[in-house]
C-alpha cells in the first residue's frame, strides 16, 4: 500500500468489544493479572500490565509509525527528548565515544556534550556532518554512536545518511538519524541505511501543536532495548491520550506535509528576493549549501522550516516580530499554525553556526495558512523596519 494509504489504515481496527470503526482510548494504569501473578516479569515491556509497561494506544500508534517509516518496529515515549535520551542511554556506556552533529536540536547537544561526558564518562566529537570527510576523520576506535540531524534545527544543514551511515557501520558504529524537520513522508532514515531513526511527534506527526510524543524506530533488537530501558526503567511512557491525539494527528500527514513543503518553498522564494533579508536557508532553495544531497535523499518536499536573518541590528528583528499578525512568536514547529522564533547573536551555539546566522537569525515555522496570506502578513512586517 502506498503511503497515504497506510496513514490512514494503519495501526486502526475494529474495536471488537463495541463494534466501533476507530480504536478507542484506553485511559486505565493497569491491566488484570492472570490467576497466579508470581511469575510475571514486572519489567516486562510487552503490554497487558501496566501502562509504563507499554498500553493499548502507544501500540496501536507504533503500528502506525514503523509502517510509515518501513522500519520493522518501534516505541513511542513521552517526548521527542524521551526519545532521544533512550538512544543515548540504551546504546552507550563509560568509555564509549560519539560523534554529534554540531548543529542539532538544544537537548541532543545538551545530553551528548554535557551531562553524558561530565556524570559517565562518555566522550562526545562535535562534527559538521555536511562533511563527511570531517564525519570519517572524527570517528574513533570506541566510537559506538554517530548522531545526526538532518535537515538539522536551527541551521537547516543537511546531512548525507546514506554516506554517514557506511562510515558508522565500516567502523562498527550505529548510525542515529534525527528526522523531525522532514518527517517519514519526505524522507525515511531506515531506508537510507540508518540503524535509528527518531522523531518528535510534537512536530509534523501529531501536526495541531497540542501533545508531546517522541518516537524511535529501527530493527527489533534495537528497539526492544530502548523499549526496555527508556520507557519501563527510566519511565518515559508517553499519555495514552496523546498517543491517540497523535494517531488521529498522523492520518493527515501526507495532506498536511504538501502544504508545508509547497507553503515554505514559496516563502523562502519570496524571502530570497527582498532587500531587508541578509539570508535565506531553506534546504529547497538552489542556493542551499546542501540542495543537491537534500534533493537526494527527501523524496516529497523539503519541509516547513526556513532559517533566515534580515540586514537590520537586533532591535529591528524584534521590531518585525512585533508587527506579525498571522504568524505567531513563540518556540516549536510543525504546527498547523506558522511560528517564528528569533534567535539572537548571543545564543550559546552561535560559534558552531554558519558565519551568516552570527548576526541573530529568525527560525520561521511555516503553516497550513495560504502562503499568500503569510507572505503578506511579512511584507506589512517589513514596513516595520
Ligand atoms: C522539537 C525537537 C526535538 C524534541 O522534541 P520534544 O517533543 O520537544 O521533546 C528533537 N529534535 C528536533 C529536531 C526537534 O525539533
Amino acid at each position: 500500500m502506498k503511503f497515504a494509504t497506510r496513514s490512514v489504515h494503519a495501526g486502526n481496527a475494529i474495536d471488537r468489544e463495541t463494534g466501533a470503526i476507530r480504536r478507542p482510548i484506553t485511559m486505565a494504569n493497569s491491566y488484570e493479572l492472570p490467576y497466579d501473578p508470581s511469575g510475571v516479569n514486572w519489567s516486562a515491556s510487552d503490554g497487558s500490565l501496566y501502562t509504563r509497561n507499554g498500553g493499548a494506544n502507544q501500540r496501536y500508534l507504533q503500528d502506525k509509525l514503523k509502517s510509515l517509516e518501513g522500519a520493522e518496529d518501534c516505541v513511542v515515549l513521552a517526548s521527542g527528548v524521551a526519545a532521544l535520551s533512550g538512544v543515548f542511554f540504551a546504546l552507550l556506556r563509560s568509555g564509549d565515544h560519539a560523534v554529534v552533529s554540531d548543529s542539532t536540536y538544544i537537548a541532543a547537544y545538551r545530553l551528548l556534550h554535557e551531562l553524558l561526558p561530565g556524570k559517565y564518562g562518555i566522550k562526545t566529537t562535535l562534527a559538521d556532518s555536511t562533511d563527511t570527510e570531517t564525519v570519517k576523520a572524527a570517528v574513533r576506535p570506541n566510537t559506538k554512536l554517530i548522531h545526526i540531524e538532518t535537515p538539522a534545527n536551527p541551521t537547516l544543514k543537511v546531512s548525507d545518511i546514506a554516506l554517514i551511515a557506511e562510515i558508522a557501520h565500516g567502523a562498527g558504529a550505529l548510525l542515529s538519524v534525527d528526522n523531525t524537520f522532514a518527517s517519514p513522508y519526505n524522507q525515511r532514515p531506515s531506508e537510507l541505511g540508518a540503524d535509528l531513526s527518531v522523531e518528535s511527534l510534537t512536530k509534523y506527526i501529531n501536526g495541531h501543536g497540542d501533545a508531546m510524543g517522541g518516537a524511535v524506530l529501527g530493527r527489533k533488537s534495537l528497539i526492544d532495548k530502548i523499549r526496555a530501558e527508556a520507557m519501563v526503567n527510566l519511565g518515559g511512557a508517553i499519555s495514552p491520550f496523546n498517543a491517540w491525539l497523535i494517531m488521529r494527528g498522523a492520518v493527515t500527514l501526507p495532506l498536511r506535509m504538501k502544504q508545508h513543503n509547497e507553503g515554505a518553498m514559496r516563502v523562502a522564494g519570496f524571502l530570497e528576493d527582498r532587500k531587508e533579508v541578509r539570508f535565506v536557508r531553506y534546504p529547497g532553495l538552489p542556493s542551499h549549501p546542501e540542495h543537491e544531497t537534500a534533493k537526494r535523499q527527501m523524496e516529497n518536499g523539503f519541509g516547513g522550516v526556513i532559517a533566515f536573518g534580515l540586514a537590520a541590528d537586533h532591535d529591528a528583528h524584534n521590531r518585525f516580530v512585533s508587527r506579525l499578525k498571522i504568524i505567531t512568536s513563540a518556540v516549536s514547529l510543525g504546527h498547523d499554525e506558522s511560528l517564528i522564533v528569533f534567535l539572537g547573536e548571543n545564543d550559546e551555539r552561535q560559534h558552531l553556526y554558519p558565519e551568516a546566522f552570527h548576526g541573530g537569525f529568525f527560525r520561521l515555522s511555516v503553516g497550513l495558512e495560504d502562503a499568500e496570506d503569510i507572505i503578506e502578513d511579512i511584507k506589512q512586517a517589513f514596513s516595520a523596519l
